[in-house]
């Protein structure tokens, strides 16, 4: 089934020179494509809106502090099974425990710093992309 989702990559992505990398594996899967793109460096207020369901977790201030820290790249990707297949195509939280192949398992070491954001299911995807992508919601 088509579908949206809205993919971030994070600040380290940016800092460390992967977006090309990371843009260019999810250009070449068949039948994705990008609809929306934007360098930004996101503020709080938009963050806290962003992870609301992490608030009161441990890693959540540092989290904050992390992806306010310099230019983020915000897409919308659209195409068959986009949703779930970016998720696997990032890895798991963790990179220590993501597969090789994998976004996170190939390139991140540390589960805060895991390069790349993606909608964990559709409904999630139109929440978050009102919040980036007001004009596309
Ligand atoms: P995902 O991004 O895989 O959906 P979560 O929604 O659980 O993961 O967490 C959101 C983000 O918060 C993660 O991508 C990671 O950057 C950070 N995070 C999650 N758990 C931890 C943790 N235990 N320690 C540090 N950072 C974490
Ligand atoms: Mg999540």
């Amino acid at each position: 089934m088509s579908q949206r989702t809205l993919v971030l990559l994070k600040p380290d992505a940016v800092k460390r020179g992967l977006a090309g990398e990371i843009i260019s594996r999810i250009e070449r899967k068949a039948g994705w494509k990008l609809t929306a793109l934007e360098l930004r460096t996101f503020d709080r207020a938009t963050l806290e809106h962003h992870y609301a369901e992490h608030v009161g977790r441990p890693f959540y201030e540092p989290l904050l502090e992390f992806m306010t820290s310099g230019p983020s790249i915000a897409m919308i990707v659209e195409g068959e099974e986009v949703v779930p297949g970016i998720r696997m195509l990032a890895g798991a939280t963790n990179p220590l425990e993501a597969g090789a192949g994998t976004i996170r398992g190939d390139y991140a070491t540390i589960t805060r710093e895991n390069l790349i954001h993606a909608s964990d299911s559709p409904e999630s995807a139109e929440r978050e992309i009102k919040i980036f992508f007001p004009a596309h919601a």
